[in-house]
């Protein structure tokens, strides 16, 4: 009898063992390829070693068992597999929620047509990154970036081509600029770049840069009957850095902006760099 029962918790607890195989191999599916995964991968062995060391153990010992106090190594054995199963199962718990913070977090930030960073996040990282630079002498460079008559885009081919157009855009000037720049939307058809640790000559370069790929690109959108037209735009950009005068957040983005009025009132599809004349001549006009 008291065998049977020896028998019955070791065999529960192997079962349980083999049950907990399947939050674990849930658990290296969320995971990228790696060293942590590499480390559940050996807890997975751990378990299978467990388990077949739980059926030598009814095996050797089958039959053995005829005092109560004999129930002691089953019962750890038992219990040890509940805490295993309850760890792991814990882990993936913990592991799926911290997911969802992820997500949420960014989609919190991103702009949801042109999958860049929304104007929140512009707000805030423009701040720490003015900041930032001020404390340690950095250079920091803005672009504002609009696209030409984009209006007539709308007007031609429809608000649906339009938004097709603003994502190609993104996408476009995302692959172009260094991981540590920053595009964001900061309204509209109007986006900030952030150029850190870049001077004004530097990001100027980059804004012509941008202009001359847009230009040269043509955007294929699908109509409703399947045939594909092209697109092609061109863009302003107003080019503001820190200095002296410049030494804000709202300062940087006024000027990139009066830059970028001045790009508009010169023909569009030019690059305009905020300098002492074209802040005193600049005023936000109706664009
Ligand atoms: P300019 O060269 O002076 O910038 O001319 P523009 O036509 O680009 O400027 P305007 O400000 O007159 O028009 C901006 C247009 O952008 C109008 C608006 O309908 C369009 N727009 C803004 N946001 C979106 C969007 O999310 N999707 C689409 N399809 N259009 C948008
Ligand atoms: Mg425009
Ligand atoms: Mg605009």
């Amino acid at each position: 009898m008291i065998y049977l029962l020896s028998a019955a918790m070791v065999l529960i607890g192997l079962l349980v063992h083999v049950a907990t195989l399947v939050p674990l191999r849930k658990m290296m599916g969320m995971l990228p390829a790696g060293t942590l995964r590499n480390r559940w991968r050996v807890m997975m062995g751990l378990i299978l070693i467990f388990i077949a060391g739980y059926l030598g153990y009814i095996v050797m010992f089958w039959g053995q068992q005829s005092d109560w106090s004999e129930l002691l190594i089953p019962g750890i054995f038992l219990f040890g597999s509940l805490f295993v199963r309850m760890t792991i199962r814990l882990s993936l718990q913990t592991a799926a929620d911290l997911r969802r913070m992820d997500l949420l977090e960014a989609e919190n930030i991103t702009d949801p047509l042109t999958k860049v960073c929304n104007r929140r996040y512009l707000d805030r990282r423009l701040e720490d990154e003015v900041a930032r630079s001020k404390r340690y002498a950095h250079d920091l460079s803005v672009l504002m970036l609009d696209i030409d008559h984009f209006k007539r885009v709308n007007d031609t081919y429809g608000h649906q081509a339009g938004d097709v157009t603003l994502a190609t855009l993104c996408s476009l000037v995302k692959d172009s600029l260094r991981d540590s720049d920053v595009i964001a939307r900061y309204g509209g058809e109007e986006f900030v770049v952030i150029c850190t640790n870049t001077a004004v000559g530097g990001a100027t370069l980059v804004a012509e840069r941008i202009r001359q790929l847009v230009e040269s690109q043509t955007i294929s959108i699908a109509d409703d009957s399947g045939a594909s037209k092209t697109i092609s735009i061109t863009v302003s950009i107003g080019v503001s850095g820190l200095s002296g005068s410049v030494d804000s957040k709202d300062a940087l983005v006024n000027a990139a902006d009066k830059a970028l009025y001045c790009a508009k009132e010169e023909g569009r599809n030019r690059v305009v760099v905020a300098t002492e004349p074209v802040l005193a001549v600049a005023g936000r006009g109706d664009r």
